[in-house]
């Protein structure tokens, strides 16, 4: 608050107040008039006035005020790298789960390099001031959503490739590099980073964070067995190297593997080295229209025991797909009674260096494929191919557009992929929810929208989907993780031995508690 140019606050003192100015504007401080007081750092503290000082913010005590926190900031990465009130936009509030709340931090932060996220990790450690990492905000569980009264690091300026080793086939990036970008720089050397989680904008960072899967993990698995080794910042500022250009190593307790997945609650990453894999050129893509879903699950176990090794095994139910074709616009030349009769579809792409082999391995898969029950088999052109993988992908838009009121990414072995989606159609019409998805169902992932408006029904039909995920021996999620809007389940359902034992970890990495606080634990 301010009074004829006079600051009235308990919670920012003049002096550090113009220490923040005077590293925000150096020694140029323009004329501190009444009227340039009122409007400048009139909003500046109004901002900041509004919003817990730090020590609300943690355990811990401490009495710096958010004013000491701006300045400490601004000295570590630059003044113009620390935006503070309507400097924030909207995106830094949220990520792109449907039930997550926005939240305003305090400070976004822009570092440059390495040593300037540990100066930050190191300022808000000293002073308990949450800190949430952001990469590109499209993740799915709320991870990214920080708290009002805390910092978000945004990684948008770390976003180089910093190597393309052709002989250790690996790339090393910056957190902010986006699976688009290394996906251009690595096919001009006829190589790939084989990870393809659907929304491209994603960064590698989020990608490590939430430990991305995708289409193609019934071949490659997901980013874990492709990450050979980090840089991270620890929670008091501390950097460590983990792994390395190498396959293996049993030097104590692997930190790369504990760090990915972690939702940027143990340490923010600061560069990540990745496997890559010569880039085949042939590719086929089949689809196989089936008189029910529960025939399209069972022939998947059958098709991964081939040993073609498909690179995407997708199922899609028949509404769903209705929806994402339509979405785009897009005509498979599916005979219209083929449509009709069609309940669930399987989409398998093929891929391999020779264009014969590919061939012969089409020709087995489709020959199976009838074998399993489908009504027909359809070798897709390139284009078209592509068109479905794409709005494959874009389902989530989708279902969102159709006003889904939650998705879950539940993981169970595929084997029991048929009790699994039993119990779901049992799900949905005892709470009278509308349950449909999609799913990568060669690795067990089912993607399902929940479409119950009714929060407690909804619960209801959440914590029984994974319930009988858990129960079927899977997960909670296979890929987005747990985040803020999982964390109730996974708190109430996954075994207490266990997460107070992640617990212990947490402390170890973060004493402190500094570290996307609400993100798995409460
Ligand atoms: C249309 C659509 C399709 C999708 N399809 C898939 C899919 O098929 N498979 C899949 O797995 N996911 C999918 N996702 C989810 C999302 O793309 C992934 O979770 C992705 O990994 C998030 O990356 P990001 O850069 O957007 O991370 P953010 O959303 O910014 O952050 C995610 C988490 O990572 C943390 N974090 C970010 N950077 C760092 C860092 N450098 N160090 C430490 N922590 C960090 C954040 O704090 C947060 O906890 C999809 C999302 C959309 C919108």
């Amino acid at each position: 608050m301010l009074e004829d140019g006079r600051i009235v606050s308990d919670v920012f003192d003049h002096t550090s107040l113009l220490r923040f100015l005077e590293t925000r504007f150096g020694t140029k401080a323009p004329n501190l008039t009444n009227e340039w007081w009122r409007t400048t750092v009139g909003d500046l503290i109004s901002t900041l006035g509004q919003r817990p000082t730090s020590r609300s913010v943690v355990r811990g005590v401490d009495t710096c005020g958010m004013a000491d926190v701006a300045a400490l900031l601004a000295g570590a990465v630059g003044a113009e790298h620390v935006l503070i009130g309507d400097a924030i936009g909207d995106d830094y509030g949220h990520d792109e789960a449907l039930t997550a709340v926005p939240e305003t931090p305090a400070f976004v932060v822009r570092p440059a390099d390495t040593a300037q996220t540990a100066a930050v990790l190191r300022i808000a450690d000293e002073h308990r001031v949450a800190v949430t990492a952001r990469g590109s905000g499209t993740g799915l569980s709320g991870a990214a959503v920080p708290r009002g009264d805390g910092i978000v690091v945004s990684f948008e300026r770390m976003n180089e490739i910093l190597d393309i080793d052709l002989h250790n086939h690996v790339a090393v990036v910056q957190p902010g590099v986006t699976l688009e970008q290394l996906d251009e720089v690595t096919a001009a050397h006829g190589l790939v980073y084989p990870v393809f989680p659907g929304e491209y904008s994603a960064s590698l960072g989020g990608n490590v964070a939430t430990n991305a899967g995708g289409m193609r993990a019934v071949k490659y698995g997901v980013t874990r067995h492709q990450v050979l080794g980090l840089e991270a910042v620890l929670a008091g500022g501390d950097v460590i190297r983990t792994g390395g250009k190498f396959v293996k190593a049993t030097t104590g307790y692997d930190l790369t593997q504990l760090i990915i997945g972690s939702e940027g609650t143990l340490a923010f990453v600061t560069e990540a080295i990745l496997k890559l894999y010569p880039r085949p050129e042939h590719q086929a893509t089949v689809l196989a229209p089936f008189p029910a879903l529960d025939h399209v699950t069972s022939a998947v176990p059958a098709i991964v025991a081939a040993g073609t090794g498909p690179l995407i095994l997708e199922y899609i139910d028949q509404l769903t797909m209705a929806a994402i074709t339509a979405h785009v616009g897009l005509d498979l030349g599916v005979p219209e009674d083929v449509k009709r009769r069609a309940l669930a579809y399987l989409v398998v792409m093929m891929e391999n260096t020779h264009e014969d082999r590919l061939d012969e391995d089409v020709q087995a898969l489709g020959e199976q494929l009838f074998d399993l029950g489908a009504i027909d088999v359809y070798v897709l052109p390139a284009r078209a191919a592509t068109q479905l993988i794409e709005a494959r992908e874009k389902a989530f838009w989708v279902a969102k557009a159709n006003h889904a009121d939650d998705i879950v990414d539940i993981v169970v072995p595929r084997s029991a992929i048929p009790a699994f989606m039993a119990k779901v159609a049992e799900l949905g019409q005892t709470h009278q929810s509308l349950i449909a998805g999609c799913g990568h169902v060669g690795d067990g992932n089912v993607h399902l929208s929940v479409f119950q408006p009714d929060p407690e029904q909804r619960h209801k039909v959440m914590r029984g989907l994974f319930e009988t995920g858990m129960a079927l021996g899977g997960a909670i999620s296979g890929e987005h993780g747990i985040g803020k809007e999982k964390r109730r389940y996974f708190l109430e359902l996954e075994d207490p031995v266990k997460v107070a034992l992640m617990r212990r970890i947490k402390t170890a990495f973060d004493p402190n508690g500094i570290l996307n606080p609400g993100t798995i634990f409460d």
